[in-house]
């Protein structure tokens, strides 16, 4: 598909039949809000380069399916910890780019709170747009680097879920977004077949960071050979002030 999907109807109906669709998802309302955020994503990106995946089932199953199966990891932990009367539950997605895996999670799990950032103006205002569009109430996207917005009080150690995809090694990842977890926290990194490696490679960082490995998740999509996992790394105690490091520093030298 290189442009608008001339059915909206079709991709929610399409989503809806995808035997790897999480069952707390299989619902039409939610299947037709993602149709609309599909549907500007291929508006916007005729506009402006926001994505390299425009074939309508890639879209479908890389961008969409594959951010509900990471709201799907991060439910059960969301339900048990939101609390009646209470602040909705805050999720930072790091480099959200396009709005993956942000918006699909936003609109999946309405009891977040959800933040994307992404250091391009353009791209935070396209998921903005979508939000508004597709009456996705519980988003925003802020416009900054990580390792800037990470010396922030109002962003630094205050969000119970952090996520991130295709953005950096992970060594490097963990310093743009440990110090974003707040204590007893989870950053979810969705990462390919390198994930095992990349951990092991990261051990440093995360020890350094406050993070410890949980589980490697592994799962999977269709029309992908691939194996992909879900890093969860628990944020057990603060990080230490001076991380994130200025990024030249961070890329020369990571943990
Ligand atoms: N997460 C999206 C996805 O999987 O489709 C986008 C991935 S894209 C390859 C990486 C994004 O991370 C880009 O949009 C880029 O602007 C953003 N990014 C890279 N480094 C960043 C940083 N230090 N702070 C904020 N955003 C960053």
């Amino acid at each position: 598909m290189d442009a608008v999907p001339p059915d909206p109807a079709g991709f929610a109906a399409r989503l809806l039949a995808c035997p790897e669709l999480p069952q707390p998802f299989r619902d039409g309302e939610l299947a037709e809000t993602l149709a609309v955020i599909a549907r500007k994503l291929l508006e916007d990106n005729a506009k402006f380069n926001l994505t390299a995946i425009t074939d309508e089932t890639d879209v479908l199953y890389k961008h969409f399916l594959d951010s509900l199966l990471c709201a799907e990891a991060i439910r059960p932990e969301l339900i048990s910890r939101t609390e009646p009367g209470k602040p909705a539950l805050r999720l930072l997605d790091v480099g959200s780019g396009a709005g993956f895996p942000a918006l699909p999670i936003a609109a999946a799990l309405p009891l977040l709170s959800v933040t994307a950032l992404d250091s391009t103006a353009k791209k935070c205002r396209h998921m903005n747009d979508t939000a508004s569009e597709a009456s996705v109430s519980n988003f925003a996207a802020v416009t900054a680097r990580a390792e800037n917005l990470a010396h922030n009080t109002d962003y630094r150690e205050s969000y119970d879920f952090v996520t991130a995809r295709a953005v950096a090694h992970l060594p490097v990842l963990c310093e743009l977004c440990l110090p974003f977890v707040a204590p007893g926290g989870l950053f979810v990194a969705m990462k390919g077949r390198s994930a095992p490696q990349e951990a092991a490679e990261a051990e440093h960082a995360m020890r350094t960071l406050g993070g410890v490995l949980e589980e490697i998740r592994p799962y999977s999509i269709p029309r992908d050979a691939d194996p992909r996992f879900l890093l969860m790394i628990r944020k057990d105690s603060p990080a230490p002030a001076l991380y994130p490091r200025h990024f030249s520093v961070i890329s020369k030298n990571p943990l």
